[in-house]
């Protein structure tokens, strides 16, 4: 049974500028990381290799550069890994993401039953969380969504038990596979590359799907197929932020101060 991570490239600063035009992100010369959710949802899927010897896959969709961030995840130890790439695809929002990604799924479970696909609960740049449930819902797949434990996987029924992490609660479930998982930090701690595994990986083949591997229709992928798109990314302006008192000399009178000033703008009720 497969197990497959669909890990996405993230700019690794905040500092990142926005192409006033196409409101998209300016990719040059800005490092890329592996989306941090990720990392676990990649580690899980390598500890259930360990445990049950289950085949791994590390899936991305994104741009050339994206091979580097893949390659990441050859050195952590991943059978195989595909980058989806082609120019078809880019400016893609959610559902044209989770497009792209089902059906390079669905083309691995054709060679390979899928049991589990992880996502990560979120990225850092788009923030949507909707991507995970929108592969799941493609594919008609279970989905368990914020997991920070796998209880069980009964592979003779074909069932899986999860922890789900809520606000101030868990909940346990059980669903049969195959399922989609969004994970949450809790979830495990990622393993670090070891050296040799590291230089191995700068010669690991790295399989690039293009469109004339997946045959979407080219009007359902990238900008042509996104339904939404973001009109305009800019940073919220601030107020100025101003310093009241000397906390150090004289912190009862700054607080004092402080409540005064909260008092006055209807912040604070006594
Ligand atoms: C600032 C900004 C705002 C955006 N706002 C929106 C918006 O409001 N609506 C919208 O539809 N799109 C939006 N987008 C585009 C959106 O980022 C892309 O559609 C993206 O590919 C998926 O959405 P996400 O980043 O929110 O992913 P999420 O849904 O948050 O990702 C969840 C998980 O899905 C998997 N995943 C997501 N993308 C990929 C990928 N490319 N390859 C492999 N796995 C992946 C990962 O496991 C990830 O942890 C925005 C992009 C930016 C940079």
């Amino acid at each position: 049974m497969l197990v497959i991570s669909c890990i996405k490239q993230v700019p690794d600063t905040t500092q990142v500028k926005i192409d006033p035009v196409t409101n998209t992100l300016i990719r040059d010369g800005i490092p890329f990381i592996i989306n941090p959710y990720d990392s676990h949802a990649l580690e899980e899927s390598l500890r259930l290799k360990d445990r049950y010897n289950m085949r791994t896959v590390a899936l991305s969709m994104g741009p050339p550069n994206t091979v580097a961030t893949l390659r990441k995840a050859c050195a952590l130890g991943v059978d195989e890994a595909i980058l989806l790439s082609d120019r078809c695809f880019g400016g893609a929002d959610t559902l044209a993401t989770s497009k792209v990604l089902s059906a390079a799924i669905e083309r691995l479970d054709r060679q390979e039953q899928v049991g589990i696909v992880f996502c990560g609960k979120q990225t850092i740049d788009g923030d949507t969380a909707q991507v995970g449930p929108g592969i799941a819902s493609r594919l008609g797949f279970s989905q368990l969504t914020l997991v920070d434990r796998i209880e069980s996987i009964d592979f003779l029924h074909k069932t899986i038990r999860v922890r789900r992490k809520l606000e101030g609660r868990h909940e346990i479930v059980e669903a049969p596979l195959p399922v989609m998982i969004t994970v949450v930090r809790e979830l495990n701690r990622p393993r670090y590359p070891t050296v040799p595994m590291r230089i191995e990986s700068q010669e690991t083949e790295i399989k690039v799907w293009d469109n004339s591997v997946l045959e979407l229709d080219v009007e359902t992928v990238g900008l042509k197929g996104s339904p939404t798109w973001v009109s305009k990314i800019f940073s919220p302006e601030r107020d100025q932020g101003e310093i009241i008192g000397d906390g150090i000399a004289d912190p009862v009178g700054t607080a004092n101060l402080l409540i005064d000033r909260l008092l006055g703008k209807d912040l604070l009720a006594v």
